[in-house]
């Protein structure tokens, strides 16, 4: 285990021991991997000895948050900042695993090992995040939506380490939403949406679909399709032999998730679910009570 003091020594830690080094957050995934014995490395390289890396800043003048690598879930939780400028995060991260889980894991930690069933990545999308990553190289900017390739696979290249999550606040007209669903200790489905609405209809919209497939993605043409309708067109019926709204949205979204079979479920079960939870999570970022509970009323 080494405990370097800087994230240049950290980085240059990785250098030296190459594929069998690995660095060390909160642990929550990597010492469980270890000890099933699916990863093995002789060099751990812990990065909460690095000071400041547990810094969880808000540039007033930018409008960003910044995430250290260090940061936890509990942290996020509990921010009066992040309440008040970010509460989608507040609220989603309060429901992320458990709470001995949320005390140690950290929310960089969670998006490197790009395990599928998993929240931040996706509701992190609807912000446009970046992430900092620091190599033996120098620096560079990734936008969170290139970060992860697909299971436990991220564009990282060996020795980088991510040492900052940049998220934008939304505008003050922005309306979001975050639910997830499932059975398991991690999640079945994550889905967010957020919408601005002017003079009633959506005059932009962020789709976001997590957990069903390889990787969390953002969806532009279902966002595309909800531009300029009002909330009843999209939570309404069908008219005539055409798709609804939420139906067609659905669709797109499903289909641009790639849901797949696993232990949460099957894949066509999980396309179903994306387009229950497409609708619930609208009606709750614009504040209208889903369609079904609307018709019983
Ligand atoms: C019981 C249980 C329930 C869970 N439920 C959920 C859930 O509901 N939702 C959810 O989203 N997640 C869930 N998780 C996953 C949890 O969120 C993550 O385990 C945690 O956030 C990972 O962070 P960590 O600091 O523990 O990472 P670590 O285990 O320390 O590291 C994970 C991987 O990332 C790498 N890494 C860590 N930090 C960096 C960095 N700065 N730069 C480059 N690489 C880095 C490590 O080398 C390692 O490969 C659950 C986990 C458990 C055990």
């Amino acid at each position: 285990m080494h405990e370097p003091e800087t994230v240049a020594e950290a980085v240059s830690l990785l250098g030296q021991h190459g594929a069998d080094a690995s660095l060390y957050a909160g642990g929550t995934e990597l010492l469980l991997a270890m000890k099933e014995g699916l990863l093995r490395y002789g060099h751990l390289v812990n990065l909460k000895t690095v000071p400041g890396l547990d810094r969880l800043d808000y540039d007033t003048s930018a409008g960003e948050l910044h995430i250290g690598p260090a940061v936890t879930h509990r942290t996020l939780e509990l921010s009066p900042e992040v309440a008040a400028r970010f509460p989608l995060i507040s609220d989603a991260e309060s429901k992320v695993a458990n709470v001995r889980v949320r005390n140690v894991g950290t929310l960089c930690g969670n998006l490197c090992f790009a395990e599928p069933h998993s929240d931040p990545a996706a509701f992190l999308l609807l912000y446009d995040s970046r992430v900092e990553v620091q190599g033996a190289g120098g620096s560079r900017t990734i936008p969170l939506d290139q970060l992860v390739l697909g299971p436990y696979e991220t564009c990282l290249e060996e020795g980088e380490m991510l040492t900052s999550v940049s998220v934008p606040q939304f505008g003050p007209e922005m309306k979001a939403a975050y639910q997830k669903f499932g059975y398991h200790q991690r999640p079945t489905l994550g889905l967010g949406v957020a919408v601005r609405l002017e003079n009633g209809s959506v005059a932009e919209a962020r789709i976001a679909v997590g957990s069903v497939g390889p990787k969390p993605v953002r969806v532009p043409e279902a966002e595309e399709l909800f531009l300029g309708k009002t909330v009843g067109d999209i939570l309404g019926p069908a008219s005539g032999p055409r798709l609804s709204v939420l139906d067609e949205a659905g669709r797109m979204a499903a289909q641009a998730a790639e849901p797949m079979d696993d232990l949460h479920g099957a894949a066509d079960y999980k396309e179903h679910l994306v387009r229950i939870f497409l609708g619930r999570v609208f009606a709750e970022a614009v504040g209208a009570a889903p369609a079904a509970q609307r018709s019983a009323a």
